[in-house]
C-alpha cells in the first residue's frame, strides 16, 4: 500500500472535517423541525380542547381516534370510553342511529355534507338537541378518517320556540285588536248613521219654530231657537265628517288611474278659495294609480286648511309633486298662521284643534281623515311648520 503524503492527509482531513461540520449542521436543522412539529402539535392539541363544541374525528372504519373536552362535557363519557369506539353507538340513540349512519357514510365516503340539526343522547340516557357538521380528512389525496362537531343549540331552539310563541301571542293579540278595531268602526258608522234623522229632525222644527212662530217669542227666545239652530248643523257636521271617517279602511276603495291635474282643479273649484287666496300648482301633474276617493279627502282637507288657517290678505298655498322612484311626495305649503312643533302628533288625532269654534270653524276631523286615507293606500303624512311661519304638509303614497 502507498504511504500517503503529508499534504494528501492534510486534504483528507480537511474533508473528513467539512463532513463532520455538514452532519452536525442537519442534526442541529432535524432537532430544529421536530421542536417545530411538536409546537404545532400542542397548539393543534390546545385549539381541539379549549374549542367551545365537541370534536370528535374518527378513522375510516369510524373509529375514534381523538376528542376535545367539549365532546366530554355535552356528552358525558370521558375520551378514554369514546376513542377506539364507534361514536354512533355511543350518542345516536335507537331513534337516530340510522340518521347518523347515513350521514357518517356519506361523510366517510368522502362527501361534505351540510350541517344539520338532530338530537343525540348523553351517557345518562338524556337527549341534547344538536347542530351536527362533518366532515372527511384526507392526507395526501388518501381519506384518511373525518371529523364531527356537535353543537349544543338547547338555548338556542329554547329562544327561537320562545320567539314564535311570543310571535303567535302577538299575532293573536293583532287579530283581537284589528276585530275590535272594525267593531268600533261599525259602531261609530251605525252610531253616526242613526243620529243623522234625529238631528235632520231638529234642523228642520227649529227652522219651522222660527219661521212660524218666531213674531210670538221675544228676543231670548229667538236667541235659544238660532243658537239650537246652530248647535244642530254644527252637530251634523261632526255626524257627516264622523260617517266620512269610519267609512276609511272599513270599505275599501275603488282604485283606478287619477288624473291629479284634474282633480285638483275640481277640489279647488268646489272649495271656493276666494279671489284673494293664490294656489300654484305644479306645471304638469302625473297620473297616479289611487283611490280618487281618498286623493280627494286628502288634498281637500289639506287645501281648505292651507287657507282657513291664514289671516295674510294674501293667503299663498303652493302644491308640490315629487318622483322619489317608489313612491310620490306631495305638499302643501302656506303661508297661514303656522303651529307649534308640540301641536304636529296632536292635530292629527280625531277631534284634536287647537282653536275654539269661533277663531276658526271645524270639527277637528280633517287631519285625521288625511291621516287614514295616506296610510290606508300605504304613505305616510308629516308637518312641518312653526307659529307665524307658515306649514307644509307632505305626505307619500306608493306608487304601487
Ligand atoms: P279642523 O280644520 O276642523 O279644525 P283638522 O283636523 O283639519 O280640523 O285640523 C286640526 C287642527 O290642526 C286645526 O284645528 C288647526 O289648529 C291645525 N291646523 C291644521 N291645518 C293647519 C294649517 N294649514 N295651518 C295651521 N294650523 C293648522
Amino acid at each position: 500500500m502507498k504511504t500517503k503524503t503529508k499534504s494528501e492527509l492534510e486534504k483528507e482531513l480537511i474533508k473528513l472535517r467539512r463532513k463532520i461540520t455538514e452532519l452536525e449542521k442537519s442534526e442541529t436543522q432535524s432537532k430544529q423541525a421536530e421542536l417545530e412539529n411538536e409546537e404545532r402539535r400542542l397548539y393543534l392539541q390546545a385549539v381541539l380542547t379549549n374549542a367551545p363544541d365537541a370534536i370528535i374525528t374518527m378513522n375510516a372504519k369510524h373509529k375514534t381516534i381523538m376528542c376535545n373536552q367539549g365532546a366530554e362535557e355535552l356528552f358525558g363519557y370521558s375520551c378514554d370510553e369514546m376513542i377506539g369506539n364507534d361514536i354512533d353507538d355511543l350518542i345516536a340513540g335507537a331513534d337516530k342511529f340510522e340518521e347518523a349512519r347515513d350521514y357518517s357514510k356519506l361523510v366517510l365516503d368522502g362527501k361534505n355534507v351540510s350541517t344539520t340539526e338532530s338530537v343525540r343522547y348523553r351517557k345518562d340516557g338524556s337527549p341534547v338537541e344538536v347542530m351536527v357538521a362533518g366532515s372527511p380528512i384526507f392526507i395526501d389525496n388518501k381519506l384518511v378518517g373525518a371529523v364531527a362537531v356537535y353543537t349544543d343549540i338547547t338555548d338556542l331552539k329554547r329562544m327561537k320556540y320562545e320567539i314564535e310563541e311570543y310571535s303567535q301571542e302577538l299575532e293573536h293579540k293583532v287579530e283581537q285588536l284589528q276585530k275590535l278595531n272594525e267593531e268600533l268602526s261599525q259602531y261609530t258608522y251605525a252610531v253616526s248613521h242613526d243620529l243623522r234623522a234625529p238631528l235632520r229632525a231638529l234642523i228642520n222644527y227649529s227652522r219651522f219654530l222660527q219661521e212660524d212662530f218666531g213674531d210670538k217669542l221675544n228676543e231670548i227666545g229667538k236667541d235659544y231657537i238660532q243658537s239650537i239652530a246652530e248647535n244642530a248643523l254644527y252637530m251634523e257636521e261632526l255626524v257627516v265628517d264622523l260617517l266620512e271617517y269610519s267609512r276609511i279602511g272599513r270599505i275599501k276603495p275603488k282604485t283606478n288611474e287619477v288624473d291629479l291635474g284634474k282633480l285638483l282643479d275640481n277640489i279647488i273649484s268646489k272649495l271656493h278659495p276666494g279671489d284673494n287666496v293664490q294656489i300654484i300648482l305644479p306645471p304638469k301633474l302625473p297620473i297616479i294609480q289611487g283611490s280618487e276617493l281618498h286623493l280627494e279627502q286628502i288634498f281637500s282637507n289639506l287645501l281648505s286648511n292651507a287657507f282657513k288657517f291664514n289671516m295674510t290678505l294674501k293667503p299663498q298655498i303652493t302644491v308640490e309633486c315629487l318622483d322619489k322612484g317608489n313612491v310620490w311626495e306631495f305638499a302643501v305649503r302656506d303661508n297661514g298662521i303656522g303651529i307649534d312643533p308640540k301641536y304636529f302628533d296632536k292635530i292629527f288625532r280625531i277631534f284634536q284643534r287647537l282653536h275654539t269654534q269661533e277663531e276658526y270653524e271645524g270639527t277637528g276631523i280633517g287631519l285625521a281623515i288625511v291621516k287614514k286615507a295616506i296610510e290606508e293606500q300605504g304613505g305616510t303624512v308629516w308637518v312641518v311648520s312653526a307659529p307665524n311661519k307658515g306649514s307644509v304638509f307632505s305626505f307619500t303614497l306608493p306608487k304601487k
